[in-house]
């Protein structure tokens, strides 16, 4: 409640500065040109986000059942609000200047929370302490009895081998962070490249459409239209598939193959499902769905099963080896965003972040980017990045139900995750093994987990003092989950195995000749691409597991080839030669035409005729060739007046010469 009605009045707030501002800017300028003032106020900018979903939908010629989906899609109509005041309070905790880390005093970690009076934390448990959310049925079950489910106190990590070394801080050095800083801006999350784009089609100051719901909503469907005409999209269609290249350009994925497909089957289930959402500050938003055939019910598992999940690698630079850790801990994230911006952030080399799961809202699916025998980097603290599997959910942290994508369907599919993940390594059910961000310690060389209230207050949460999940996640709803699905079966069989990955290596050579080494040549395996050395050769790290999978080489002057292989173990070799390409009609045909069944008995001087009307002769030694030809099947025929006549077929490529004896 209380917060609530904070973030309704710091979002009037917002507007009236974001007015102020323009107007400043407009005095400080000077009387604009007419013209200027002309275009800021030909558009009338409706007030609700319904009347400016039709006015844009109308203006931008954009199905408008589409521009919602999108809407939808993007923040549920919510604003980003995801520097939480909380947080902007705290300065990262930065490395010294000398490259070492600073280890805060151990005495003080044990007083309290760094930041807080001990007064303070009590005064913040008041405040943050939700756990339970009401939108969230997820009924009774006797495994709920005496479960604990808040972290009341800080308390030590359970478990005898926990002791935090400052060698596993080594890696935080380079660490960034996982999410804090994708700055989006108002419902449509806009980039600022899109915000500068959209103004620049729209008219409109991009303050105003960073500010103003109406023109950001304006915005984002001028920005699908523009889109939509640079792909050639008829515009007429209100079929989704059709406004596909324009979606793609729109959610900055166009050239993600793997992303722009996750968004689409994402905005595919907006259409089939629909949605009725009321938002923060009381309006209701409707979708009708156009219904499925099937039940959309989440997969039923066995207990322990992992779920459904996709293979996403995330850049090599962004997680190391666990370096004698183990999984022992499970840690909690937000993305403060949506799944689509967090998988550029972990493929993005320079940022330096990862986590080994993600967890989309609107229908639980999961994108792995980490294989779980690596160290992911999420938590800003080397012991628990060591000892845990980090999963973000798509979110915002001080937000109620997280903006919106707490939704059951999250909780519910990542509770099978971590179950599972329970199963495997046999982590206990409690919240000193599954916790949040918020509650690892920000002193790196203790390994005492902060309280909820604490978490909450952004005072722990590692190096740069995130507090996500946030007071909004309810661990009340998620423990119960996990500890149903850990009891639901005691008999279960061993878990199945983690969707595991390999390291494919291999060699690309000329012809059949695998001691000729092609360099240089490009080899792909999905999205992913690499080139031979200067032997040849060729390695993918981490390929998943996951059946035949298409490797793909090219290389100038060879044909590109295609060939499929089955992924399995944990190394493998894909090595396949390439054809070298020709120009047409280079084939060559070349034999001796010989007498009987020896033959070194040659015929010279005999008429050698092709099928395709081409002849020649045999020279002394009774070889003929006959080049130029064209890739094809040739019938030869040999005629020796007075020896004998006899006949062959072959066939040839481009490029290559091919022998062709016959015998008279
Ligand atoms: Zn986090």
């Amino acid at each position: 409640m209380n917060s609530g009605s904070n973030s309704l009045h710091r979002r009037l707030f917002m507007k009236v500065q974001a007015w102020w501002l323009i107007a400043t800017a407009v005095l400080a300028c000077g009387a604009p040109p007419d013209e200027d003032l002309r275009q800021t106020q030909a558009v009338e900018l409706p007030g609700t986000r319904n009347d400016a979903l039709r006015a844009a939908a109308q203006r931008h010629q954009v199905p408008l059942e589409l521009l919602m989906a999108v809407a939808e899609h993007q923040g549920h109509f919510e604003l980003p609000n995801k520097s939480g005041e909380l947080l902007d309070q705290v300065e990262p905790e930065a490395p010294v200047a000398d490259g070492t880390l600073t280890v805060p005093d151990p005495s003080h970690e044990l007083a309290a929370p760094e930041g807080l009076l001990p007064s303070e934390v009590e005064e913040n448990a008041l405040e943050t302490g939700i756990t339970e959310d009401p939108e969230l049925d997820i009924g009774t079950d006797p495994a709920d009895q005496g479960l604990v489910t808040e972290l009341a106190t800080d308390i030590d990590a359970d478990d005898p081998e926990a002791v935090a070394s400052p060698e596993d801080n080594l890696d935080l050095e380079k660490e960034g962070s996982a999410h804090d800083d994708i700055d989006l801006f108002g419902v449509m999350l806009l980039s600022q490249a899109q915000v500068t784009l959209a103004s620049s089609l729209t008219g409109q100051p991009e303050l105003l459409i960073k500010t103003d719901t109406a023109a950001n909503i304006d915005a984002a469907a001028a920005l699908l239209s523009h889109h939509a005409a640079q792909a050639g999209v008829d515009t007429a269609s209100r079929d989704l598939a059709a406004w596909k290249p324009a979606i793609a350009q729109f959610l900055e994925a166009a050239d993600d193959v793997e992303v722009s497909a996750l968004a689409m089957e994402s905005l595919q289930n907006l259409y089939l499902d629909g949605f009725n959402r009321v938002t923060e500050d009381g309006e209701r938003l409707t979708l009708q769905g156009m219904g499925r055939d099937v039940g959309t019910a989440l997969q039923a598992l066995t207990p322990g099963q992992y779920p459904k999940i996709t293979f996403i690698p995330a850049s090599s630079s962004n997680y190391s080896s666990r370096s004698g850790g183990r999984v022992r801990y499970v840690v909690i994230h937000d993305i403060e965003g949506r799944m689509d911006g967090a998988i550029a952030v972990f493929r993005n080399p320079a940022r330096a972040a990862s986590a080994h799961y993600i967890i989309r809202s609107s229908d639980g699916h999961i994108v792995q980017m980490v294989r779980e025998s690596m160290k992911a980097w999420h938590s800003g603290h080397g012991f628990f990045n060591a000892n845990s599997i980090g999963i973000e959910h798509e979110g915002f942290a001080n937000q109620p139900r997280g903006g919106g994508f707490y939704t059951q369907k999250l909780y519910e599919r990542s509770a099978q995750l971590t179950c599972a993940i329970a199963k495997r390594y046999h982590i206990p059910i409690d919240r000193k093994h599954i916790f949040g961000h918020g509650n690892v310690p920000s002193n790196l060389s203790s390994t005492r987990l902060c309280s909820d209230a604490a978490a909450n207050s952004g005072a722990c949460g590692g190096l740069s003092h995130h507090h996500d999940p946030g007071k909004f996640w309810s661990w009340s709803t998620y423990m119960k989950l996990v500890a149903r699905c850990v009891k639901g079966n005691p008999t279960t069989p061993p878990p199945s195995p983690s969707p595991d990955s390999t390291d494919v290596h291999g060699l690309i050579f000329r012809g059949t000749d695998n001691t000729k080494p092609i360099a240089g040549a490009t080899v792909r395996l999905g999205i992913r691409s690499t080139k031979t050395d200067a032997n040849g050769h060729y390695a993918f790290a981490n390929v998943v597991v996951r059946g035949a999978r298409n490797f793909t080489a090219s290389a100038p002057g060879f044909l590109a080839r295609t060939v499929s292989r089955t992924v399995s173990g944990t190394s493998m070799r894909v090595a396949f030669g390439l054809t070298p390409s020709a120009p047409a009609g280079t084939a060559v045909l070349v034999g001796v035409v010989y007498k009987g069944a020896n033959d070194l008995n040659r015929v010279a001087g005999a008429t050698v005729k092709l099928s395709n009307g081409r002849s020649t002769t045999t020279n002394k030694d009774g070889i003929y060739r006959i080049g130029g030809l064209a890739p094809n099947t040739y019938r030869i025929t040999a005629v020796k007046a007075g020896v004998g006549r006899g006949s062959t077929s072959r066939a040839v490529t481009n490029g290559t010469t091919t022998w062709g004896s016959v015998r008279l």
